[in-house]
Order: structure tokens, then C-alpha cells, then sequence
């Protein structure tokens, strides 16, 4: 690699990303510079883009998803599971670095609520040292602290892309409530994130996967993967949605919704859609999305549902969606459908937000 590394930087919201030139960084013990293969985009990034979350101030190299071969180490460094790293090895990552010592960390159990998280892409301006800190680059700087995990097999690294972001919290969901085996699962919103719904229902043993979304393209990807029934919420209005779904379930309301698109409207479908005794789980709203009325009586108490939010993830999640995309069991290589470079950056974006790609990445490298 050169001594200048090109990055794509957000400088202001809403605007072109800028393409910038940054100094092969000198690195202190314990970092290592990576040469990213593949960066993902992220529907988080679009968000981040436009300036709706509140955890992020500009100028900074977007990117949170990544997989990429280690350029240089600064010191002996190991991968979660003790192997050595050495230059040359491809790697991902778990994208939020946590203290290992608060309350959450330790007492709870919890390290994706650590409180102080702080993920690549979206905590760190690119004006902080080490500079290189988000995957839409051609590097990054990963801080001593990141938990790694070696890429082994000869998969295409690409694939991985996804499992570090949507793939790691879709397990996490499922850790906190897996459907039974023959259970009915409904999941909104056929993005990644539901996709990986999809694929972890189906470990489970969920006997049908529904999945209701808006993009047709999205929702044919879900069936590959195996959901049962895919509802476009554009041909069918609600009540026909509702009738399809007690039709499916003799009556009763699907077992477990995970609430995967981050809209108010998909939020307040899917508690309607519950069975008495199902449980909700919603990992969607990754920022602030609006405010739901809901009838607590009829929808929440009577029904004696259980709601449970899903916020982010940690190593161990990063992990099992590694080994879901590894085990060769589902086409995760046909959920990339745009490959983009880096100064393509804004169009990938675009491309995002406006629904016409499953999942883009960017291959700076
Ligand atoms: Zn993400
Ligand atoms: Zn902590």
C-alpha cells in the first residue's frame, strides 16, 4: 500500500462524500493497519448521512462494516480465539470496541450496552487520531482493543461483509428470543437485517417465515433464503395481511415478529399480527424514528406480549453470523447485488436509500 491512503469522508450532511488523502499513519502498540477488502453500506450510513444520528459529527469516514488483510502490527497481537495475526492475514471485526470494565461490561453481562461503545464509522471523526477511523477507505486503524476474528477458508470475503453489522444483530435477536422449532415467525422489512432474519428463523426450526416488506427484488431474496410467505405491503392493505396471517396460523397470530425495517407503521403491524402469549422483538429502529400510539389494553396486556429491543451487538454475535454465512447453507454471495468503488461512495448511498440494491458494498482495495 502507498504511504497516502484515499478515504471517502463525510464532510457535510446530505452532501457528495469527499474523497481524501490521508498519511500512512505511524502506528502505536497494539493497532494495526488493515487494508479493507470490502466495506458494506449500511442503511445506519444513509441515516448517518442525512444527518438523523445523533451519535455522529462530521468530518468522518463513514463505514462500520468491513472485512479486510492486515498490512501492519505494531506488537504480538492474537485473534479472539488465541491464533496469531500476522501481516497478510484477512480479518473482520467486531465494530464496536468496548471498555470490558462498566457495569454492563461485567456485572450485566451485556458488552453491546457497554457505556462506553464507541464503533468504527460512526463514533470517531476522521480529524481524531489515528485519522483512519471508518472502512469506506482504502484503510483503517483498528485500536487495540477491537476484537478480531480471522478469516480462514477460501470463501470470498465479501460475503462476510453483512454478517458485521445486520448479521451480528440478527443474532443477537435471536439470542434473546429464538422461535421454537415449529413455531411461525414473521418478520418486517425483507432489508439485510431481515434477510438474516430469515436465515436464523430457519436454524431455529420456525416452521413458517413470513416475511412482509415493500421491495419486490428484497422479498424475492427472502424466499431464496428461505421464508415460506413474502407479503408485498403495496399489493395488500392491512386487513388482507391480517386475514392472510390467522389464515396461516388457524386463527391464532404468529409465535414470534421481529420487527426488522425501523418504521413506526411495520412496528405497530406486527404487534397486531401477534398470537396471546407471542413475543415481539425489534432490532429496526437504529435511530430515532417517531412515536406510536398503541391500544395497550387490546395489543400489549390482554395479549400478554412480550416487547423486546435488540441494540446492536457484541463479539459473540459477530461470531455466530460468521459461521452462518460460512456454513454454506444459504446464498449469502447472492445478497451483495452492487459492488461499488469508492468514489462511487454517494451513488452506493443512493442506491441504499432508495431501495433499488439488497445490499452494496464498496471495495476500496
Ligand atoms: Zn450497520
Ligand atoms: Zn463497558
Amino acid at each position: 500500500m502507498s504511504d497516502k491512503i484515499e478515504a471517502a469522508v463525510l464532510e457535510e450532511f446530505r452532501k457528495p462524500l469527499k474523497i481524501r488523502r490521508f498519511e500512512r499513519p505511524k502506528l502505536k502498540e497494539g493497532e494495526i493497519l488493515v487494508k479493507i477488502t470490502a466495506s458494506g453500506v449500511c442503511g445506519s450510513d444513509v441515516h448517518i448521512w442525512k444527518g438523523l444520528d445523533p451519535r455522529v459529527a462530521p468530518p468522518i469516514i463513514l463505514g462500520h462494516e468491513g472485512v479486510g488483510v492486515i498490512d501492519e502490527i505494531a506488537g504480538e497481537k492474537f485473534d479472539v480465539f488465541g491464533r496469531p495475526l500476522n501481516e497478510g492475514d484477512a480479518v473482520i471485526w467486531d465494530r464496536g470496541v468496548v471498555c470490558g470494565m462498566c457495569q454492563y461490561c461485567t456485572v450485566h453481562k451485556a458488552q453491546s450496552l457497554c457505556v462506553n461503545r464507541w464503533t468504527y464509522g460512526i463514533s470517531k471523526p476522521c480529524s481524531e487520531p489515528p485519522y483512519l477511523n471508518g472502512c469506506y477507505s482504502e484503510a483503517i486503524v483498528l485500536h487495540e482493543k477491537t476484537r478480531i476474528i480471522k478469516i480462514e477458508g477460501s470463501a470470498n470475503p465479501v460475503t462476510l461483509v453483512p454478517a458485521s453489522c445486520s448479521g451480528a444483530t440478527s443474532a443477537h435477536s435471536f439470542e434473546l428470543h429464538p422461535p421454537k422449532i415449529g413455531e411461525t415467525v414473521l418478520i418486517l422489512g425483507p432489508g439485510p437485517l431481515g434477510v438474516f432474519h430469515v436465515a436464523f428463523s430457519k436454524e431455529h426450526g420456525a416452521s413458517n417465515i413470513v416475511v412482509i416488506g415493500g421491495t419486490k427484488e428484497r422479498l424475492e431474496m427472502c424466499k431464496k433464503f428461505g421464508a415460506t410467505e413474502i407479503i408485498n405491503r403495496h399489493e395488500t392493505s392491512l386487513e388482507e395481511r391480517e386475514k392472510m396471517i390467522l389464515e396461516l396460523t388457524e386463527e391464532r397470530g404468529v409465535d414470534v415478529a421481529y420487527e426488522c425495517s425501523g418504521t413506526i407503521s411495520a412496528f405497530m403491524e406486527g404487534l397486531r399480527h401477534l398470537r396471546i402469549g407471542g413475543a415481539f422483538v425489534v432490532p429496526g429502529f437504529g435511530v430515532p424514528s417517531g412515536t406510536a400510539t398503541i391500544d395497550c389494553f387490546h395489543l400489549i396486556t390482554r395479549k400478554n406480549v412480550k416487547i423486546q429491543g435488540v441494540w446492536v451487538s457484541d463479539t459473540e454475535h459477530l461470531y455466530r453470523a460468521v459461521k452462518l454465512v460460512q456454513s454454506g447453507k444459504y446464498p449469502f454471495h447472492e445478497l451483495v447485488t452492487h459492488t461499488k468503488s469508492l468514489a462511487e461512495a454517494t451513488e452506493a448511498l443512493q442506491l441504499v436509500e432508495e431501495r433499488r440494491a439488497v445490499k452494496v458494498v464498496l471495495t476500496p482495495s
